[in-house]
């Protein structure tokens, strides 16, 4: 048992010698399609990246994940649609961790964001049967089953591995392949999971280069102005939640991203608009 990284952010325990080499063994049937060796190459530019803005931020059971790949946010979103479809309740949950596995050079797949543990005290890291954790077979199979627009699936089970690693979920595709068909989703459509007013600003989440800046106008601004008043209740005392992205609209997105750790640019990126979305709990 290695348990040479840190605990995350969440106080969860460290998760013991993570043997994603086992993906190795390819197992269409578990949806384990892609090699672990070949995931690290298709995400290579995620890799501890976490504050270059490739990495977004969805609340998976209301709570941060510590960033999860922007391409994958929404398989994310769907995998904890398909859990709580099945009737799944997680209280622990973990993402990102940027490091190594056990003594090896390689790195974890959570390095890149691309892969979850889920109740690891409850599902875990042992040999025998993989169905002796709480996750059960209807819960996986609901993962297995989320499919990108080609129809491949999304998301392979560390429970499938020779070694069982029950906790852990990852990614299976390229990060131009994990757009999610919701069609294929046990928690039904995309929308049932967030409000309209969410949904109009989907595209700030996505594209990496679209920012909210000075002299915007509508929704998107509104939307984000309401979310800066929710966070400080004194945010934006002249002109409140207007739609226009004004002096005042700078000062206090300043003032959020400085409070949050974040480069204090005035301009709502990705990352900014993330954190922001991710206070609605
Ligand atoms: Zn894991």
């Amino acid at each position: 048992m290695e348990d040479d990284y840190a605990p995350s952010a969440d106080g969860m325990p460290p998760e013991f010698a993570d043997p994603e080499e086992n993906a190795e063994e390819l197992d269409p049937k578990f949806g384990i399609e892609t090699s672990t060796a070949s995931l690290r190459t298709l995400w290579s530019a995620w890799r501890c990246n976490e504050g270059s803005g490739r990495f977004g931020n969805p609340m998976i059971y209301g709570k941060s994940v510590g960033g999860v790949a922007r391409p994958a946010v929404d398989a994310f979103l769907a995998l904890e649609a398909a859990l709580k479809a099945t009737g799944y309740r997680a209280s622990s949950r973990w993402a990102f961790n940027c490091r190594t596995i056990g003594k090896s050079t390689k790195y974890s797949l959570h390095s890149y964001g691309i892969a979850i543990d889920i109740d690891p005290r409850e599902n875990p890291f042992t040999a025998g049967d993989r169905y002796s954790g709480k996750l059960k077979r209807q819960h996986v199979d609901a993962v297995l089953a989320i499919k990108n627009a080609r129809g491949q699936s999304i998301w392979s089970w560390g429970g499938a591995w020779r070694k069982p690693d029950r906790m852990h979920f990852q990614i299976n595709r390229g990060p131009n392949d994990v757009d999610v068909n919701w069609a294929t989703v046990a928690g039904g459509a995309r929308g049932s999971i967030r409000t309209p007013d969410e949904a109009t600003t989907v595209g700030l989440e996505v594209e990496e280069d679209n920012v909210l800046t000075r002299g915007a106008t509508g929704a998107a601004v509104t939307h984000f102005q309401k979310r800066l008043m929710a966070w400080n209740g004194a945010a934006l005392p002249k002109h409140k939640a207007d739609g226009d992205y004004g002096e005042e609209t700078i000062e206090w997105v300043k003032t959020y991203q400085t409070g949050a750790g974040l480069e204090a640019t005035g301009n709502i990126d990705g990352v900014t608009a993330a954190l922001l979305q991710g206070d609605k709990v």
